[in-house]
């Protein structure tokens, strides 16, 4: 990693929303459409500058509905100006091509899982066929893909895919850590990912996700080794094993101490737009 990457602003991702359990663990956790629009101008103003946005129904279950999705964009197109959005096409967004319904909205970026893994409780399956029809739907609208990376595979599938002229630039790519039956938090092989990374595609920017109680290292990890990072509800309702987080804002806050510690700021979002190279405007 050359020295001037760790001095570079992080990008600060902020994964708003959480499951109907997680709501029960902490009721922060923002459901409705007006209370992630809340959650995450507070986490904008915090120093967050993605926001990872899935939808959910009424009874705050999954949503696929590209009508709740346009409805979030709005809100947050006004509300937290030049924030970059990032929908999910991950499977909390639906089963199949429902998964993408939303991308003629053109946020700025969508997530897009490029193989297959286990969860928890059931398979999360993203089949070549999926993956491709995904990336084609982000091609076509001109949206930035970051890779969820579950596995070593899922990097060089991106870097096939990328040399393939699947993605409209360099990929944001993501270690996520500490998911049950999937790869869990290993700092070995955290390092073997950034280094594979920057060996098959030199040009992508990267950051990380650790789950639950892992979520506070991990973003130490990529702070200190000058990558960006991610926080936020979805992933870890706690701040400590002791204590609940109070909002989404509170974890930014926390990543942002863990910047200033390291000597790093948290990217502005006009910063993380130049760093990412992507269009000045969310504005579909
Ligand atoms: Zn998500």
């Amino acid at each position: 990693m050359p020295q001037h990457k760790t001095q570079e602003p992080c990008i600060i991702c902020v994964a708003i929303t959480g499951s109907v359990s997680s709501k029960a663990h902490n009721p922060a956790v923002p459901i409705s459409i007006s209370e992630q629009l809340e959650s995450t101008h507070e986490s904008f103003d915090a120093g967050a500058s993605i926001a990872h946005c899935h939808v959910r129904n009424e009874d705050g279950t999954p949503s696929s509905d590209p009508e709740r999705f346009a409805r979030l964009q709005e809100g947050l197109l006004k509300h937290c100006p030049g924030l970059i959005l990032q929908f999910s096409t991950g499977g909390r967004s639906g089963a199949g091509r429902e998964r993408g319904g939303m991308l003629p909205l053109r946020p700025d970026m969508a997530s897009l899982t490029v193989g297959s893994t286990n969860f928890p409780t059931r398979v999360y399956e993203n089949s070549p066929e999926l993956v491709d029809w995904l990336s084609g739907e982000m091609l076509e609208h001109d949206i930035r893909a970051e890779i969820e990376v579950f596995d070593l595979s899922h990097i060089f599938k991106a870097a096939d895919m990328l040399a393939a002229g699947q993605f409209n630039g360099p990929p944001h790519v993501q270690f996520v850590m500490g998911v049950k039956n999937s790869m869990p938090l290993d700092r070995a092989v955290f390092d073997f990912y950034r280094q594979t990374t920057q060996r098959l595609m030199p040009e992508a920017t990267w950051c990380a996700a650790g789950i639950g109680r892992h979520q506070i290292t991990m973003n130490e990890w990529c702070v200190a080794e000058g990558g960006h990072a991610r926080t936020g509800l979805e992933d870890n309702v706690r701040m400590d094993q002791d204590t609940l987080a109070p909002s989404n804002a509170a974890l930014v806050s926390r990543l942002v101490d863990i910047c200033h510690e390291h000597g790093r700021e948290a990217a502005t979002p006009a910063e993380a737009r130049t760093i990412l190279g992507l269009r000045k405007s969310s504005a579909a």
